[in-house]
Formats: structure tokens, C-alpha cells, sequence
């Protein structure tokens, strides 16, 4: 019987570092794994879907549900408010699944104050020019917000220390091995494998 309740885990990068397009991969290798979905004051880009990409919000509804205590965290990001809805990540723990919050630093500072185990993740780019250079290939922002990005990845870079796992993200396919070892390697941890397994360890120990 499956009576596991979902782990927590932080994924942050400088905007343009890969961690969308690396977590969309991980997704396809590793199941029961998800990403939480975020609440953005934010424009939605070209092809990005309300409650695909992100839960898109006007300020006024934001500020409401900050009130209202919904988050587990916020923050502003850039120009914008971003949080993670608190209800949605406990409904897809509690049903076993391990959640995946992909947040900035101050999110995460925020939640390792109030979450009991949280695995976290930083992803750097191999260079400032490969920065640069993936955020123009994405070919999804204007040349303005771009900049804005470039000038605050450095600040976001310096938090790395922070992290219990660093990834830089060279090759792509170097970085999601290297990515889903560390998500299969939490899973075998002794605690989660108890509670994964209590059945079988009764009837073997029991
Ligand atoms: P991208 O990272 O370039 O794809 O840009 P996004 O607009 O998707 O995200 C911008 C920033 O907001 C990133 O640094 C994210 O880590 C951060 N972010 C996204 N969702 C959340 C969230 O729910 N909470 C917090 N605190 N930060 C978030
Ligand atoms: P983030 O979510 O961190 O902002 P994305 O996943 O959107 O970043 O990636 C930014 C761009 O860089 C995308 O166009 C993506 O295809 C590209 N990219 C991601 N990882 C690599 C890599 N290892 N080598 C080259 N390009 C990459
Ligand atoms: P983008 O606007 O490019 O989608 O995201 C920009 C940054 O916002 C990303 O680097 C992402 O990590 C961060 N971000 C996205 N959602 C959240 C969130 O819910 N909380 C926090 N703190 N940051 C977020």
C-alpha cells in the first residue's frame, strides 16, 4: 500500500539558465514527479496557457490572495509577483506526489523556514554569454526585459551557496542525468523508503 506523502523540492537558475526546459525533460523520466504551477502578475508569453504555464493573475487578485494567507511563498521577481499556492502543493503531496516548486531565492528562503524537508537545486549556466545567448535564442522576450534579466542574474547567481545541489547546465543531456540521479537518489533515502514500503518491511521485520 502506498502511504507516502510527496517530498518538496526547490529548483532556481537565473532566468534563461535551461531549469524549464530541463525540468520538462525530467518530467518525461521520472514519474509521480510534478511542477507546481505558479501564480504570475505577469503578461503570459506566445503559447503560454492560463493554468498550463502558470495560474496568470492581476495585481489586485494577488495582493487579495496574500491577504488571505494562500501562499507558501511570493515574491517579486523582475518587474512582477510570483507565489506558489499553498493549498495545491499540500492536495498533490498528500496524494503522493513529490512537487517540484521551480521559485526564486527568496522564495526559497522562504520556504525552507516553514517547510520540515525541502531538497533544493540551483542551475548555473556554463557562462554570462551562454546566458545571453539562450535567452535570445528562447526568442520569447523583448530586447528591454532581456536586459532587465541579464542585469539581475548575477544577484540571483550569488545565492548558489544556499542550495543542498548545484548543476551546471553545459551540455543538456550531462545536466538531466546529473538532475534525475538526485531526484532518484532522495527517493532512496531511508525515511521516504519506510514510509514507500511499509508493508513489505512489516511482513520482512515486522
Ligand atoms: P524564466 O525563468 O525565464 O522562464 O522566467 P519566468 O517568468 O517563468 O520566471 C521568473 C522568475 O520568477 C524566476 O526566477 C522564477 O524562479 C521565479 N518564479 C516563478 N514562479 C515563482 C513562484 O511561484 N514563486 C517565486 N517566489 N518565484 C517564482
Ligand atoms: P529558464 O526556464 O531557466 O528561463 P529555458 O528552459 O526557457 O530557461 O531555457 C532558455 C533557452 O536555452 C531555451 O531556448 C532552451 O532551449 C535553451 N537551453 C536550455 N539548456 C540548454 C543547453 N544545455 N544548451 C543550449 N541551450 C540550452
Ligand atoms: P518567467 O517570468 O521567465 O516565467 O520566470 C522568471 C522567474 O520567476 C523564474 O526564474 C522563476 O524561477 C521565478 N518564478 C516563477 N514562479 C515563481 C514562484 O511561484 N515563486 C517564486 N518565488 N519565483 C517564481
Amino acid at each position: 500500500m502506498n502511504t507516502r506523502t510527496g517530498q518538496l523540492y526547490i529548483v532556481s537558475a537565473p532566468s534563461g539558465a535551461g531549469k524549464s526546459s530541463l525540468l520538462n525533460a525530467l518530467l518525461e523520466r521520472v514519474d509521480n514527479l510534478v511542477v507546481s504551477v505558479s501564480h504570475t502578475t505577469r503578461q503570459p508569453r506566445p503559447g503560454e496557457q492560463d493554468g498550463v504555464h502558470y495560474h496568470f493573475t492581476p495585481i489586485d487578485v494577488f495582493r487579495q490572495q496574500v491577504a488571505d494567507g494562500n501562499f507558501l511563498e511570493y515574491a517579486q521577481v523582475f518587474d512582477n509577483y510570483y507565489g506558489t499556492s499553498r493549498l495545491s502543493v499540500d492536495a498533490l503531496r498528500d496524494a503522493g506526489k513529490d512537487v517540484i516548486l521551480e521559485i526564486d531565492w527568496q522564495g526559497a528562503q522562504q520556504v525552507r523556514e516553514c517547510a520540515e524537508a525541502v531538497t533544493s537545486i540551483f542551475i548555473l549556466p556554463p557562462s554570462v554569454a551562454a546566458l545571453n545567448q539562450r535567452l535570445h535564442g528562447r526568442g520569447q522576450d523583448s530586447e528591454e526585459t532581456i536586459q532587465r534579466r541579464m542585469r539581475d542574474a548575477r544577484s540571483e547567481m550569488s545565492h548558489y551557496p544556499e542550495y543542498d545541489y548545484l548543476i551546471i547546465n553545459d551540455d543538456f543531456d550531462t545536466a538531466l542525468a546529473e538532475l534525475t540521479c538526485i531526484f532518484y537518489s532522495a527517493r532512496l533515502k531511508l525515511a521516504p523508503q519506510i514510509q514507500q514500503h511499509k508493508t513489505l518491511l512489516d511482513a520482512l521485520v515486522g
